[in-house]
C-alpha cells in the first residue's frame, strides 16, 4: 500500500512531513502531491532519525508523521501514528575482485544502515559466489532488520560475532565500521562504495580511540555535572541519567540534571559545568566533541572513567529508552 494509501486508511487529515535535508529541495513537490488529500504540514528542522518525530507541540497537532528517509525503530511507543519511507540507495555494480583479499576468511557477517542494505544483500551474493560463508546478524527490538546497524546500536555484531571470522560493513562512513569493531574482536573492513574498495579500519579505529581518550581524560578533574537527558522519543533514557546522576553524588562530586531536545554548546557552557554526561544520541558525545568547550562523555565513557576503569573501550548503545 503506498502512502497516500495508508493516509487515507487511517482516516488522517492533518498530517506533518519530515525530510532529510537531501530531500528538502523537493518540499514543494512533496508539499503539492499531498496537499491533494490532506491538509499539510512539512518540518523545516533537521532531525536525527527515527529516533525523533519532532517536538510534542506540533506532532500532537496532526494525525499522522510521515518521515521520510529511515526505518522504523520498532520498540519505541510513538505517540502518533508514523508512517516511515525508507530510502534505500541503488545499488552499485562492483568488481568481484575487490572482495578477494577477504578469500582468507572462511565466513564473513555483513553489516550495513538502511541506506545501503539493498547493495549489503546484492555483496552477499558476490561473497557466497567467492565460497565464503555469509552471515546476517539477529538484531534486537531497536532494529528493524537483520544486519543493520545504528550509530546507537550494533546488536548485529553482537550476535553474529561468534559464527564469523571477520565483518564487512557496507557504506560509505566510517562511523558503523569503527563502531562495529569496538563492538568486536573480530578483524572489521568497510566496504567504502565511494571509492569502491575494501578497507581494514584497525588504524582509523586506533586514531579514534587516541583523540576520543584525549577528549574524555579532561574530565578526570571534573566536580561539577550535568547529566544531560534528550527528550526526543527515542533517545530518551531518564532511568539512566539518573543512575549516572546518583553515581555522581555518591562519589562526592555535584551534578545536575538536566533535559534538551537539540543540545546546543551556548547553553551547556551557560550552566558553568566541568563536564556533561549525556544520555541521548551516542554520536553527538563524538561527532560533535569539538563544539562543546567541556568534554561531553557518553554513560559508558563516565564510567570506564569513575566507576569502573577498563582498558576496553566500550561504545554507548541504546537498546531500549524509557
Ligand atoms: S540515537 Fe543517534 S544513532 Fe541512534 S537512531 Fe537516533 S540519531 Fe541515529
Amino acid at each position: 500500500m503506498d502512502v497516500v494509501e495508508q493516509l487515507k486508511a487511517m482516516n488522517a487529515r492533518r498530517i506533518l512531513l519530515q525530510i532529510p535535508d537531501g530531500l528538502k529541495p523537493s518540499a514543494f513537490r512533496l508539499f503539492n502531491m499531498f496537499s491533494k488529500d490532506f491538509n499539510v504540514i512539512i518540518s523545516s528542522q533537521g532531525f536525527y532519525g527515527a529516533c525523533d518525530i519532532g517536538n510534542k507541540e506540533i506532532y500532537d497537532n496532526v494525525d499522522c508523521i510521515v518521515q521520510f528517509g529511515h526505518s522504523e525503530i520498532p520498540n519505541i511507543k510513538y505517540p502518533k501514528p508514523v508512517i516511515f519511507v525508507e530510502y534505500r540507495n541503488d545499488v552499485i555494480d562492483l568488481d568481484e575482485k575487490i572482495f578477494h583479499e577477504l578469500k582468507r576468511y572462511k565466513s564473513i557477517g555483513l553489516l550495513s544502515s538502511i541506506q545501503y542494505y539493498d547493495e549489503m544483500l546484492y555483496v552477499a551474493e558476490i561473497l557466497k559466489g567467492l565460497g565464503i560463508k555469509v552471515v546476517i546478524g539477529k538484531t534486537d527490538k531497536r532494529m528493524k532488520y537483520p544486519g543493520q546497524v545504528l550509530g546507537c546500536n550494533f546488536s548485529a555484531v553482537h550476535s553474529a560475532s561468534l559464527n564469523v571470522d571477520a565483518f564487512l560493513v557496507v557504506s560509505t562512513g566510517m562511523f558503523h565500521a569503527i563502531g562495529a569493531q569496538l563492538a568486536s574482536d573480530k578483524d572489521v573492513y568497510l566496504l567504502d562504495l565511494n571509492e569502491k574498495r575494501i578497507k581494514n579500519i584497525k588504524s582509523d579505529v586506533d586514531a579514534f580511540l587516541r583523540k576520543r581518550y584525549a577528549r574524555i581524560s579532561r574530565a578526570l578533574d571534573a566536580k561539577k555535572f550535568c547529566v544531560l537527558m534528550d527528550t526526543k522519543i527515542g533517545q530518551y533514557r531518564r532511568k539512566l541519567a539518573e543512575h549516572i546522576y546518583n553515581e555522581i553524588i555518591d562519589l562526592g562530586m555535584q551534578a545536575i540534571l538536566v533535559t534538551a531536545d537539540n543540545v546546543n554548546p551556548y547553553d551547556i557552557e551557560n550552566l558553568r559545568c566541568d563536564a556533561v554526561v549525556f544520555t541521548g544520541c551516542p554520536r553527538v558525545s563524538i561527532d560533535d566533541e569539538e563544539k562543546f568547550n567541556v568534554p561531553v562523555l557518553t554513560p559508558q565513557e563516565f564510567k570506564s572513567l569513575f566507576i569502573k576503569r577498563s582498558n576496553r573501550y566500550i561504545m554507548d548503545e541504546i537498546v531500549s529508552v524509557d
